[in-house]
């Protein structure tokens, strides 16, 4: 990976781009900007490779747009696995289902990637780099960095701010204030290097109890990607994330993984899950991926939601770099609304209804006497993204 450059070295470029964040929607964007020619600078806080809290599945929708874009053969070539079933158990009662597409793979392998792809594509990388918003003005937004003491404010002509949930950057910006569920859960994950055999390559196990649920699933170099979302009582109830994803996992009737619950775990958390912002574009700033809202990861579609954001957003801000007018959050406003909105409603209702334990169990019996019907509502979630012709020519 292309290493960072001292700051005051940034401050000599007017940058088109810049872009808050190098998780999946950050790295993605910055590469396709990129290659529109444009000049981009992609920043994250992290020194890369880091560990991130998912589930590292890439369903259906992820996968048409990084193969649209070209980018699965390095994602499949660094060990990601073909995913070809789900396996849900609840209170012992099991479901399967067959599963058309899918890769698992750890985001401490594909994040890393998709930088280096954006890098590839022209765009400057810089790590272990934080950035707060400055003011907007009639050319430009200022943004200042900070890494190892040293500080430095350089300007854009456009912000994208893909920095994750909730994160530090948008604090203190009302318009972008995050508004979070009652009651949402919270987020917790691991990467375990061994795993009793019973869990298999290929194979999504949902272990889903009373409290929350658990997402276990092999990745590459048959490791174990462990993820998960608790009710913050139950969490503080059971003293540490290990202990409450044990419990679940037995409760819901699978079989226990030695060593989860102890200190040679690492385990990291989430802010509130579910929540939305109250605006996702102000004045040469876009919000995208998780930082624009997330729903609790019950169907496992973070990724295919912000790889969509970014074919959706990417000829907006072709446009707001050309020049900026106050119409174009609008229109982000309407497009995530149309595409990213639609389905996190859906999702949010799956969610609500595995809360409530009576409803959820009597969903979870209706899913195992009409597979047909759950079997269509899974291609609906993994379904790819259509391209129309003008997201074609952009992209
Ligand atoms: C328990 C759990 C399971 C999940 N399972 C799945 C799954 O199986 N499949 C799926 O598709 N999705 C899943 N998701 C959702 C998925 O992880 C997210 O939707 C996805 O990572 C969003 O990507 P992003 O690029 O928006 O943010 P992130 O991947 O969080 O990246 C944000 C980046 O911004 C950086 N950053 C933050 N603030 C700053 C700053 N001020 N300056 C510089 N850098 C900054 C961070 O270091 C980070 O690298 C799951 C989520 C959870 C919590």
């Amino acid at each position: 990976m292309q290493t960072s450059q001292p700051l005051l070295r940034l401050k000599l470029t007017t940058w088109d781009v810049v872009v808050v964040g190098a998780g999946i929607a950050g790295s993605v964007m910055a590469r396709e900007l990129a290659r529109e020619g444009l000049k981009v600078l992609l920043i994250d806080k992290k020194r890369f490779p880091r560990a991130k809290v998912c589930g590292a599945c890439l369903n259906g929708l992820a996968l048409s747009v990084l193969d649209h874009l070209g980018l699965t053969t390095q994602i499949k070539a660094a060990g990601g696995v073909p995913l070809h079933t789900f396996s849900g158990k609840q209170s012992g009662r099991e479901l399967n289902l067959k599963m058309l597409d899918g890769l698992a793979i750890s985001r401490t392998t594909l994040d890393p990637i998709l930088a280096q792809a954006a890098v590839d594509a022209g765009a400057l990388f810089q790590e272990e780099t934080t950035v707060s918003l400055g003011v907007s003005g009639q050319d430009d937004c200022k943004v200042a960095l900070e890494r190892h003491g040293e500080h430095c404010e350089i300007s854009a002509r456009i912000v994208v701010v893909a920095a994750g949930l909730a994160p530090q950057i948008l604090a203190n910006q009302m318009e972008f204030e995050s508004i979070i569920q009652p009651n949402s859960k919270i987020g917790a994950g691991c990467i375990i290097n061994e795993a009793p055999e019973s869990y298999r390559s290929g194979v999504i196990y949902m272990a889903v109890g009373k409290a929350g649920y658990v997402g276990l699933v092999r990745v590459e170099g048959n490791q174990m990607d462990v993820a998960a979302a608790f009710d913050p009582q139950f969490m503080k109830m059971q003293e540490s994330p290990g202990k409450a994803a044990q419990f679940v996992i037995q409760e819901a009737g699978f079989e226990p993984i030695p060593g989860l619950d102890s200190s040679r775990c690492k385990w990291l958390g989430t802010p509130a899950l579910t929540r939305r912002t109250r605006s996702i574009a102000s004045d040469r700033v876009f919000l995208l991926g998780d930082s624009a809202g997330y729903v609790e990861p019950f169907t496992g579609e973070g990724m295919g939601w912000a790889l969509a954001s970014v074919v959706l957003l990417k000829p907006i801000l072709l446009k707001a770099v050309k020049q900026w007018r106050n119409g174009l959050a609008e229109e982000w406003q309407t497009a995530y609304q149309g595409f990213v909105g639609n389905r996190q409603r859906l999702c949010k209702l799956l969610a609500r209804s595995l809360a409530r334990p009576k409803v959820s169990m009597v969903a979870f019996r209706f899913a195992r006497i009409a597979p047909g019907l759950t079997g269509k509502m899974v291609r609906n979630i993994n379904a790819p993204f259509k391209f129309s012709s003008e997201r074609i020519e952009n992209s």
